[in-house]
């Protein structure tokens, strides 16, 4: 490297930034790796990264119903890709998901809208080992309030154990007045470490 007289002409080639960008190089087209360097934000990464989908994309002509007929509940938590963990692939199912996977009032306007505007009637509810709300207590709502002067009015649904957690998401989406289908729900924690979904016995 030390021998290396850069070319003015030809940026693209020098090879400093081959080594950088060793394994994404192949992969990010021209024009990436010079906008992380002039400091661009993430979302406009993440915006760049949709011109290049969106190259590739072709209208699949398909409507808003699920093809499976299915909602999956999950958490937000990152290390879970709920497609590639369930096979599912584009159009198959409405994945509505939050902090902890819990079904909120909310999660409920969700699945009502997707079971009588969008014909799902299975319901798939997925939790997973190490979620940040086992290290979370009630008291989150307390030093809020001290924090800002206001008391959330939303729950924290802190857990500490993750199988009696998904058992209440179960009963909650069962007992719901709104929902038309509740006979086929079953729920699930997903191990981050093996990949592996492990059922919940919900009795
Ligand atoms: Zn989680």
């Amino acid at each position: 490297m030390a021998f290396f007289v850069p070319s003015h002409g030809r940026p693209d080639r020098n090879p400093t930034s081959n080594v950088i960008g060793m394994t994404t190089s192949a992969a990010v087209p021209t024009g990436s790796e010079g906008a992380i360097a002039t400091g661009d934000t993430v979302t406009d990464r993440l915006v760049e990264a949709n011109t290049r989908y969106a190259e590739a994309f072709t209208d699949p002509g398909m409507d808003a119903s699920p093809v499976l007929h299915v909602a999956v509940v999950a958490c937000m938590d990152a290390r879970l890709d709920l497609h590639k963990a369930l096979g599912l692939q584009l159009g198959d199912c409405h994945t509505i998901r939050n902090a902890g996977g819990v079904v909120t009032d909310d999660v409920i306007r969700s699945l009502t809208i997707s079971q009588r505007k969008l014909g799902t009637r299975s319901v798939v509810l997925i939790h997973h080992t190490g979620c940040g709300l086992e290290s979370l207590t009630e008291e989150f709502r307390t030093e809020l309030e001290m924090e800002v002067g206001q008391r959330p009015a939303w729950a924290v649904e802190s857990f500490r154990d993750v199988d009696q957690d998904v058992r209440q998401s179960i009963q909650r989406v069962r007992t719901s007045p709104f929902l038309l289908h509740t006979d086929d729900v079953r729920g699930f924690v997903f191990d981050v470490r093996t990949g592996l979904l492990r059922e919940v016995d919900p009795a």
